[in-house]
């Protein structure tokens, strides 16, 4: 099992529940980021990783839908979205949760890693989207809903009635307060979340507080989006809604991106735009030409003919041009591919003067070659049982370098 696929190791890493809330969450990043900031760790090189590693951890869990899909399909469900090098650097994310270039305090404490870079913007909300092979061959339009914050419009974002939303005075605002510790000799400096006003910054008195949005200056909308699904799009292709993120106060929304995910399926498998198909054959049309049917992604069937005296071996690969996946924009068409397994017929399918027959018609046989002075045992050819079979097939699969190994175990097996 790798690291990435340990059950709930992005809420260990937080060392909270599974099933802590968004609050919870937050406090714990808060906690746990100041603790392992570069900047305060110096002489732990360690800290720099483990900072990188909480805030991976927190953009994913703090945005409830990547958190939906961690919980559903872990981070293998994420590929790429959530990570370090796709996302946020663990710096930026930090800084945006501590308000960047807002935080005095924070400056002076850690150095250069807090400047601001442009207007904060709330994180994209990523979605994966599962298609059809058929839909991604004929495209589609797909209306997904989607919950999301909006500003609340009773307030306009602010909260409470205008003029009531005061900074709060034991921050200034900051939601955070640098106390200081004497340690010995030193007087050490450090941060914590604003009590006054759980590190909001602000305070509103009850009977000023929005009833529609209780203060929280957004709510939670459904809305409903058109995903494109066009013809040819590949697994993995992004569909993004621009500036349709969450929205809140003071910050730009961000995108709202659907990851297009190839469903798989039962009689096609894809390569870029080619198909790959497999069908099976009886020997006589495998022989002596025949007709085959593929039903294709658009209701059409595709009817195949094997010309008599083209002969089909078994394993053989032939195209058929142009019936593969439209390519994404030009729909130019790849290729279908077809792979032929041979169904041969079973023990005395015709009486034995008949199928002697096939002498006369067919190559000539090989004939064995032993050399003259080898000793020659004449052996008995008998069916496998079913146990005896797992064995071979089971040694089949061994590496053969050391064929002398294999030979032994099938003797210890036997004994
Ligand atoms: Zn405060
Ligand atoms: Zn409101």
């Amino acid at each position: 099992m790798s690291q990435k696929a340990e059950k709930n190791r992005l809420y260990k890493i937080l060392e909270i529940a599974p099933d802590a809330s968004e609050a919870e969450i937050k406090k714990a990043y808060r906690k746990l980021a100041m603790k392992y900031h570069p900047d305060k760790n110096a002489h732990n090189p360690d800290a720099s990783d483990k900072f990188k590693e909480i805030g991976h951890a927190y953009e994913i869990l703090s945005d409830p839908q990547k958190r939906n899909i961690y919980d559903q399909y872990g981070e293998e469900g994420l590929s790429g979205e959530g990570g370090m090098g796709a996302g946020m650097s663990a710096e930026d994310l930090f800084s945006q949760f501590f308000g960047g270039g807002g935080m005095g305090g924070m400056g002076g404490m850690f150095g250069g890693g807090m400047q601001q870079q442009g207007p904060k913007r709330s994180r994209d909300i990523v979605h994966v989207h599962k298609v059809a092979l058929e839909d991604l061959y004929k495209g589609k339009v797909s209306k997904l809903a989607l919950q999301k914050s909006v500003l609340c419009s009773k307030c306009d974002g602010r909260g409470g009635k205008e003029g009531s939303v005061k900074k709060c005075t034991g921050c200034d605002g900051l939601g955070m307060k640098t106390m200081m510790r004497q340690m010995g000799p030193m007087i050490q400096r450090f941060q914590t979340v604003c009590s006054d006003c759980n590190g909001e910054g602000e305070m509103i008195k009850d009977k000023d507080r929005c009833k529609t949005c209780h203060g929280k200056k957004t709510i939670t909308e459904r809305k409903v989006l058109h995903v494109h699904v066009d013809k040819g799009m590949q697994d993995g292709q992004k569909v993004t809604f621009k500036g349709e993120g969450d929205q809140g106060p003071d910050i730009t929304p961000g995108d709202v991106i659907f990851v297009i995910e190839q469903k798989p399926h039962a009689r096609f498998q894809r390569k870029g735009d080619d198909l790959y198909y497999q069908a099976e054959i009886d020997l006589l049309t495998a022989l002596a030409g025949g007709t085959i049917a593929v039903e294709h992604l658009d209701e059409r069937w595709l009817t195949v003919t094997i010309n008599p005296g083209e002969v089909i071996s078994p394993g053989v690969i032939k195209v058929v041009r142009g019936q593969g996946m439209p390519s994404y924009r030009h729909h130019d068409y790849g290729n279908l591919y077809i792979q032929f397994d041979v169904k041969f017929p079973p023990d005395h399918f015709n009486d034995p003067m008949k199928i002697a027959m096939l002498e006369s018609i067919l190559p000539p046989r090989n004939l064995p070659e032993i050399s003259v002075d080898a000793m020659v045992d004449d052996v008995i050819l008998e069916e496998v049982d079913q146990s005896q079979q797992a064995r071979v097939s089971a040694n089949a699969m061994e590496d053969d370098e050391d064929p002398h190994q294999g030979a032994e175990r099938v003797q210890c097996a036997s004994q």
